[in-house]
């Protein structure tokens, strides 16, 4: 153990001394942010200490009202942030303020924008809070003790925002964490009484806990002459309630957007909130939030924030999975129940009846308010969709339970039909109302980007035709589509697969038919010549009547992987089976037409490996070989 008594002088890495250099010097425009951030770790460690204490009293050290205290010092210019909360002993305040840059600090600094007022904005979302003291303070003491520790045992920490912070070990009687700030100069407005409480409303009226602070009035009595006597009171600052226990009819939006700001550690406003209180075989309340935007850490297997836990207004846990589905992870806000033990684990957690039933209750709301705003005029579904698409995306394939209702809330770029959009705006329910008579599926493609799938030989005919194909081009598309097969009773049809029929829709035309079966007799003999000179590459060349420029394509057989899933496997350096496509081609284009006329093996062969790699080029993929084809290539275009 690193318990030391003598004071230890130690050294920042890089990036906080960095992190520190800009509060100091750059995020000027914001300063009063530091209060919010520094009640708030307050806040979390009084929370802690409840949760610890539920299991051992003598943590409480007798003193179970827990609180914060804001204390003003203008002879020293000190403002104190007193909290009796859980308190650090010497390795946690080494690893929490010390040493090490968070890994919210790196993407901190990556987030940076250079607007400084933005910039501090996102202090609290990246867990680097605390340094925010130097926003107003040349020097930081911060004592500590933990609870349940001898009086021995406390911390003393202090840093000028240097590079350097010393450490000690000191005697503290009292349980918890003080902060001093040594305000500097131009930070002496939080010297005064008011504009503290100001921002104490402004960002701390919903702390579940008391913020006091001492005011001072002058005596009414005083004698004539004497110097004026002053009565010190200690007032409470904050509402101090558990805002989500509160009715509806007594919370202002203002409120309920304050406390997502302070739940979800964001800058901005919500985008929607759900607040409700359940009572049947199970009592809960909930309190969930849909952000403006999607978290920094959206996509990384362990992201800092989620929805709280909290049993009978005692804050459990944050977690982003096990209170609601993975795939809503980046909703915010606070869950409530009376029917889980306080000393509640994961694994209880994780197979209890009551955690179950609000988990679900959760979900149909969620999915309910993301259905609502569908219906809203304007863009903020768009703006949702943009945000959290890929993560609905999931919900398809995570929760079986409610995957036509995730299927409905799905946007997709369009092509084809009137209707077309590169804009991921049309829905499945939107597709189907709009398919002519005779079309009984919902057509599309799945493509690496979307110019790859707008280009694609394989959307000619249904250009030409005038139907409409829905154009999925992230990287979870595949994925999606293997696991949702229909809507409404359509099914989902990729136009990459299998053989295509589009002769139900729209007008007969026998003119046309005739001359294709025309056109199919006489390119048989080159349909042959390719599939005896490829017979390696393809299961089998056929005449298609489905590409009006492009000389070929292929096809994956209906049950075979797709050819764009395929590439995505092989990107990430997995196995893929070595499945045979089909050649399929076009009598009409002059290449085709070119090809049947030859009738030197080595010459069609050639002819056939460039059709066969450019077809494979359209699916956004590279040949086997590349320098092969671009020989191949030259030499025909030289020769
Ligand atoms: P965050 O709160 O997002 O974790 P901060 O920089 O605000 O990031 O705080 C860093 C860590 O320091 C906290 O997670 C907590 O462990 C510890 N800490 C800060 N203030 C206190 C406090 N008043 N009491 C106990 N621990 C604290
Ligand atoms: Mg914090």
């Amino acid at each position: 153990m690193s318990d030391t008594t003598h004071k230890e002088t130690r050294k920042f890495e890089t990036e906080v001394t960095q992190l520190l250099d800009l509060m100091i010097h750059s995020l000027y425009s914001n300063k009063e942010i530091f209060l919010r951030e520094l009640i708030s770790n307050a806040s979390d460690a009084a929370d802690k200490l409840r949760f610890e204490a539920t299991t051992d009293d003598a943590l409480f050290e007798g003193d179970s009202d827990l609180h914060v205290y804001l204390e003003v010092n203008e002879e020293d210019r000190t403002v104190i942030i007193r909290d009796n909360g859980i308190g650090m002993n010497h390795d946690e305040v080494v690893a929490n303020i010390g040493t090490i840059a968070s890994s919210g600090t790196r993407q901190f600094f990556d987030k940076l924008t250079g607007d400084n007022k933005n910039d501090a904005h996102l202090i609290g979302q990246f867990g680097v809070g605390f340094y925010s003291s130097f926003l107003v303070a040349d020097r930081v003491t911060l004592e500590t003790r933990r609870a349940g520790l001898e009086v021995e045992h406390g911390v003393r920490w202090e840093s000028a925002g240097d590079g350097n912070y010393t450490i000690e070990t000191i005697e503290r009687a009292a349980r918890g964490t003080q902060i001093t700030l040594h305000l500097r100069e131009d930070a002496e407005e939080f010297l005064e009484g008011y504009r503290l409480r100001g921002i104490v409303n402004k960002y701390a009226d919903h702390i579940p806990f008391p913020i006091r602070m001492t005011s001072s009035t002058p005596a009414e009595t005083g004698e004539e002459g004497e110097e004026a006597a002053t009565v010190e009171t200690i007032e409470t600052v904050n509402q101090a309630s558990a805002l989500w226990t509160r009715p509806k009819s007594e919370l202002s939006d203002e409120d309920y957007i304050n406390f997502y700001k302070h739940v979800a550690h964001d800058f901005e406003g919500p985008m929607e909130w759900i607040h409700q209180r359940l009572e049947g075989k199970f009592e809960y309340t909930l309190m969930l939030y849909l952000p403006k935007r999607a978290p920094f850490d959206l996509w990384q297997a362990e992201s800092k924030h989620g929805v709280k836990l909290y049993v009978r207004r005692v804050f459990i846990m944050e977690a982003t999975d096990d209170l609601l589905p993975k795939y809503l992870r980046f909703m915010r806000g606070v869950m409530d129940t009376n029917d889980l033990p306080l000393n509640v684990s994961r694994e209880i957690l994780q197979h209890s009846p009551a955690m179950e039933a609000m988990k679900k209750g959760a979900t149909k709301r969620i999915l309910a308010m993301f259905e609502e705003l569908a219906k809203k005029e304007g863009d903020e579904y768009n703006e949702f969709w943009t945000q959290f698409g890929n993560c609905i995306k999931e919900g398809v394939i995570e929760d079986f339970s409610n995957k036509e209702r995730i299927a409905g809330l799905l946007r997709f770029a369009s092509a084809g039909g009137d209707a077309a959009t590169d804009d991921q705006t049309v829905s499945l329910a939107d597709y189907i109302s709009r398919m002519p008579e005779g079309q009984d599926k919902v057509y599309y493609i799945t493509a690496e980007s979307l110019a790859a799938a707008k280009h694609s030989p394989h959307l000619e005919i249904f250009r030409k035709k005038g139907v409409e194909v829905l154009m999925l081009h992230d990287r979870i598309d595949e994925w999606l589509v293997s696991h949702l097969f229909e809507f409404d009773g359509k099914s989902l049809q990729s136009i990459t697969k299998g053989e295509l029929d589009l002769s139900n829709i729209g007008d007969k035309d026998e003119a046309e038919e005739a001359a294709h079966a025309e056109q199919d007799k006489a390119a048989e003999p080159v349909a042959q010549k390719l599939a005896a000179a490829l017979e390696s590459k393809v299961k089998q060349v056929r005449i298609t009547h489905r590409l009006t420029e492009s000389p070929a394509c292929l096809i994956s057989d209906d049950m075979d992987m797709s050819t764009n899933m395929e590439r995505i496997l092989k990107n990430a350096g997995q196995d893929t089976p070595d499945l045979k496509p089909v050649l399929e081609i076009n009598p009409e284009h002059a290449l085709v037409k070119r090809i049947a006329e030859l009738d030197d093996d080595s010459a069609i062969a050639t002819w056939a490996e460039i059709l066969f790699d450019q077809a494979v080029l359209a699916e956004g993929a590279l040949p086997k070989d590349p320098a092969g084809f671009v020989r191949r290539m030259n030499s025909l275009l030289a020769g």
